[in-house]
C-alpha cells in the first residue's frame, strides 16, 4: 500500500497521493503555525506568572538584604528554583556586583533560549526610598515547551486520527466513484475491440450524470461513426471487386475468343479452312500411331490440281484461289468427321483417313477425282474446268512415320502426274 502511494500505477491513487500530499503539507503549515502561536502564548503567561513571583518575593528579598539576613535570603532563593517555571535567579547589590546567582539547570544542559524578568529592590525608610540592589528570575525555552507539548501532542494525535480516516474515506470515494468506473469503461472498451459485431457498444453500470458517462456517449458515438464508415468501405469495397470481376471476366472472355482465333489461325489454311502442313502432319502422325496400336488399317491420299499453273495464267490468281476454295469445299463433302484434310502445298491436299483400307481410299479417290472433273464451276460468268490427280496408299504394320506414307503417295502422285492426269494412282 505504502509503495503503492509512493508509485502510484492508476489514476486514483496518483489524484490520492496529489491531494494527501497537498493535505499533508497544509496541516504540518497550520499545525506549526499553531505550535508557534500556543509556544509565543505560553511564553507569555509564563512571563506574566514570573511578574507575579518576583511581586510576591521582593519585599521579603528586600528585607533579608536590609537585615543582612544571609540565610533567609539563601532559603528564599532555594525556595524559588524549586518553583518549576523558574530556571535561575539573580540577586545584584547597588553597585551591580552579584550577590547571589543560581541556576535549576547545569552548564552542559544550557535550555535553548532563556529569557528573564528584572525588579529593582528598595527598601523604604521614612519618606525615603533606598535602592539595594536588582533581582531577576531566569525561564526558559524548556519550561516553555513541557507545556506546549503536551497541547501539541493531542493535537498531532488529532491530525494522525483525522487523516488516517480522511485517507480511508478518499480510497472509498475513489474507487467508488473514479477507479472502479474507469476500469469497468477499460474492460468494456476492450470487448468491444475484440467483439465480432461492430454493433457492440460501452453501457456502464452504475452510472451517474458525470464526465464518465459523457465518455461514454461519445465513445459510443465514435464506435457508431466507425461502424458506419466501415461498412461504407465495405460496400466501396465490394462494388470495387464487384466491377474488377466484371472487368476480368470481360477481359478473359476476350483472351479465350483471342486464343480460339490464334488457334485456328495456328492450325488452318485461311484461304480453304482446311488444316496447314505442320497441323495437319501433327495430327495424322497421331491417329496413325493409335491406328497401328489397334492395327488397325489407315489410308493416306495425295492430291495436286492439274496444270493449276495454267488456271492462274488465263483467269488470274483471284479466281485460282476461288478454284482452291471450291476444290477443298467440293471433296469436304465426301469426308466423315474423323478424316483429316490439309493443305500440304500451294495446290497440293491430302487426306488422312483412320480405319480405312486402300481399296476404301482408292474408291473415295476416284469418286473426287470423277467429282471435281465433272463439276462445272462457275465464276464471274466464266466456266471453268479443272482435274486433280491423286496417289493413294496404305500403311503397312512397320509403318509408324506419317512422312513415310506421305513420301509413298508422292511417288504415286507422281505416277497419275505421268499417267496424263485427272488419274489415281494405287
Ligand atoms: P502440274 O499438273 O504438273 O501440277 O502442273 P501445275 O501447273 O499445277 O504445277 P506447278 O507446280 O507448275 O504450278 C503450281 C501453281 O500453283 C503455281 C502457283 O502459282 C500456283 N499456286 C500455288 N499456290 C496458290 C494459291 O494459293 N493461289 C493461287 N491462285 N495459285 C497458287
Ligand atoms: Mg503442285
Ligand atoms: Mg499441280
Amino acid at each position: 500500500m505504502f509503495a503503492n502511494f509512493l508509485r502510484p500505477n492508476n489514476l486514483s491513487q496518483k489524484m490520492m497521493r496529489v491531494i494527501f500530499s497537498i493535505y499533508l503539507a497544509v496541516t504540518c503549515l497550520i499545525t506549526s503555525m499553531e505550535f508557534l502561536t500556543e509556544y509565543v502564548k505560553t511564553q507569555d503567561s509564563i512571563v506574566s506568572e514570573l511578574k507575579q513571583l518576583e511581586e510576591s518575593v521582593l519585599r521579603p528579598i528586600s528585607t533579608s538584604l536590609w537585615q543582612y539576613n544571609q540565610n533567609q535570603l539563601e532559603a528564599l532563593v532555594a525556595g524559588l528554583l524549586k518553583i518549576p517555571i523558574i530556571e535561575g535567579v539573580d540577586i545584584l547589590d547597588k553597585y551591580d556586583q552579584p550577590m547571589i546567582s543560581q541556576r535549576s539547570y547545569t552548564r552542559d544542559l544550557t535550555p535553548l533560549s532563556i529569557f528573564d524578568i528584572k525588579s529593582d529592590l528598595n527598601w523604604q525608610l521614612n519618606e525615603h526610598k533606598i535602592f539595594l540592589g536588582t533581582l531577576t528570575l531566569y525561564s526558559s525555552s524548556e519550561v516553555v515547551l513541557d507545556r506546549v507539548l503536551f497541547g501539541f501532542s493531542l493535537i498531532i494525535i488529532t491530525e494522525i486520527i483525522k487523516l488516517s480516516i480522511l485517507f480511508w474515506l478518499f480510497i472509498w470515494a475513489f474507487d467508488r466513484y473514479l477507479a472502479s468506473p474507469l476500469k469497468e469503461l477499460m474492460s468494456q472498451v476492450n470487448e468491444v475491440q475484440l467483439s465480432e459485431t461492430i454493433t457492440k457498444r460501452i453501457n456502464l453500470s452504475h452510472i451517474e450524470n458525470n464526465e464518465l458517462i459523457q465518455l461514454q456517449v461519445h465513445m459510443n458515438n465514435m464506435l457508431s461513426a466507425m461502424a458506419r464508415d466501415r461498412e461504407i468501405l465495405l460496400e466501396d469495397e465490394q462494388a470495387k471487386r464487384n466491377s474488377l470481376e466484371r472487368a476480368v471476366a470481360k477481359r478473359t472472355q476476350a483472351l479465350q475468343a483471342l486464343n480460339e482465333k490464334l488457334e485456328v489461325l495456328a492450325t488452318r489454311d485461311s484461304l480453304t479452312d482446311t488444316l496447314n502442313r505442320g497441323s495437319f502432319f501433327d495430327t495424322a502422325q497421331h491417329l496413325l500411331v493409335l491406328c497401328q496400336r489397334k492395327k488397325s488399317p489407315t489410308s493416306f491420299i495425295l492430291m495436286d490440281l492439274d496444270h493449276f499453273k495454267r488456271i492462274n495464267d488465263t483467269y488470274g490468281h483471284v479466281i485460282g484461289d476461288k478454284v482452291l476454295i471450291h476444290f477443298t469445299q467440293t471433296i469436304q463433302t465426301f469426308l466423315r468427321k474423323s478424316d483429316l484434310i490439309g493443305r500440304v502445298g500451294g495446290e497440293e491436299f491430302a487426306i488422312y483417313l483412320a480405319d480405312i483400307d486402300i481399296d476404301d481410299a482408292f474408291k473415295l479417290a476416284d469418286k473426287i477425282r470423277e467429282t471435281i472433273a465433272n463439276s462445272s464451276l462457275k465464276i464471274d460468268g466464266k466456266r471453268i474446268i479443272y482435274t486433280v490427280s491423286l496417289g493413294v496408299v496404305s500403311s503397312e504394320p512397320t509403318e509408324h512415320l506419317i512422312v513415310d506414307l506421305f513420301k509413298r503417295a508422292d511417288v504415286k502422285l507422281y505416277g497419275a502426274k505421268g499417267k496424263g492426269r485427272n488419274y489415281v494412282e494405287r
